[in-house]
């Protein structure tokens, strides 16, 4: 994305910046920060880009390749920047309308899109320009001599100038906490007031077609399922009917345990019965969202922590943000939100070090 309608920044010298996250957030943060000039490192501990924009591939034997969305399902857009980022994609056709069910009452009078190779192809659009380095989890990070120091857990470790971490906030605290930066109570308070739903989602091969509404899925609103989405109707799965199945967010709590996880799923089979027709699941794998959306948000689009007052050096320059930070919009979608968070803090790093 072309970035023409801010003020050009001059940077002193070529600064550093490691991100923790490569989902919407993260890649966001990152391409605007390479455009304006500064050294972008992306770290991810997934073995693919793009976090919540999930999307994953089950080979079946006699069935072929499914392909399923199985975190974002659809994408709405009201800032008029992330409809100018949603407009170059769809332009480049990465992305494109979908006129399918809405999951809340919010969305109802909005226009949907979708991926049109996934969702996770927009990740990798994003990732493309960018240095992204999967598969490593942080597990420390330190401030040290004027630099970051990164830590994975594969022995590998990075520095930079700036660090900004988007991973959901119990994530980020939990590495704060481990690797003992002296953030303040007050702060820490702030950051651990959020909360999330968790999402029990099952990718399922059916025999057949479903019986289901031509755009390919169905907002449930049963006491188990809460949506069923067809990707071979959505267009992302030609060979395979592949179905998502996401349970609500009561559900999900109650059946996350591993124990639990066969017969939640066998549960949420049966809950989608009416919807199979007269197919069969064949296959399916279930994956568990600990934090799918956020419940509550944190007020101000990204924050920077306050260091504890006795030990001010100690923290350098750090930012965290993701899709849980307030973008000041009413019934927002969440993938935007964490558009908007990324996008801000990297605007606001820019105009700080910008030269004049
Ligand atoms: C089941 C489900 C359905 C959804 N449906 C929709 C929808 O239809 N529409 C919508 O708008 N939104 C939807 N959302 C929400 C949307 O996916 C998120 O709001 C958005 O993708 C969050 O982006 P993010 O960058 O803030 O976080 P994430 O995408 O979670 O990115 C954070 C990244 O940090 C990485 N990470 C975490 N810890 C570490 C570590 N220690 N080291 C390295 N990397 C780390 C993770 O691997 C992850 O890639 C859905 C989410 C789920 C789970």
């Amino acid at each position: 994305m072309k970035l023409d309608n801010f003020p050009q920044v001059r940077l002193s010298n070529k600064i550093s910046c490691s991100i923790i996250g490569g989902g919407m957030a993260g890649l966001v943060a990152g391409n605007v920060l390479q455009q304006y000039g500064f050294d972008v490192t992306v770290l991810d501990k997934g073995r693919g880009i793009g976090g919540r924009m999930a999307t994953r591939r089950i080979s079946h034997a006699d069935h072929g390749d499914g392909i399923f969305d199985y975190g974002v399902q659809y994408i709405t857009a009201q800032s008029e920047e992330f409809k100018k980022w949603l407009d170059e994609w769809i332009e480049i056709g990465l992305v494109e309308k979908w006129d399918c069910a809405s999951r809340s009452a919010a969305d109802l009078e909005s226009q949907k899109y979708r991926g049109v190779q996934s969702i996770r192809s927009i990740a990798k659009h994003l990732a493309s320009n960018l240095n992204v380095h999967t598969g490593k989890r942080i597990v420390a990070i330190s401030w040290r001599e004027a630099s970051w120091k990164i830590f994975a857990d594969d022995g590998a470790s990075y520095n930079s100038n700036l660090l900004i971490l988007t991973p959901p906030l119990p994530q980020t605290i939990q590495l704060l906490k481990d690797s003992k930066i002296p953030i303040s109570e007050i702060s820490l308070e702030r950051l651990r007031r959020i909360t999330y739903r968790m999402c029990l989602t099952v990718l399922a091969i059916a025999s057949g077609p479903l019986r289901i509404q031509q755009s390919g899925s169905c907002h449930v609103n049963g006491d188990q399922l809460e949506w069923i989405a067809c990707n071979r109707l959505k267009g992302i799965s030609p060979d395979c009917y592949a179905v998502t199945l996401q349970a609500n967010a009561k559900f999900s709590e109650q059946h996350y345990a591993p124990a639990k996880r066969e017969s939640a799923a066998q549960a949420l089979i049966h809950a989608a019965k009416q919807y199979l027709g007269n197919s069969s699941i064949l296959e399916y794998q279930v994956h568990v969202w600990r934090y799918s959306t956020p419940i509550n948000y944190f007020d101000g689009t990204f924050f920077s922590p306050q260091p504890c007052s006795s030990d001010s050096a100690a923290v350098g320059p750090l930012y965290i943000a993701g899709d849980a930070f307030s973008t000041g919009y009413e019934k927002i979608s969440s993938l935007e939100n964490a558009f908007l968070s990324g996008f801000e803090v990297a605007m606001d790093i820019c105009q700080k070090q910008k030269v004049s």
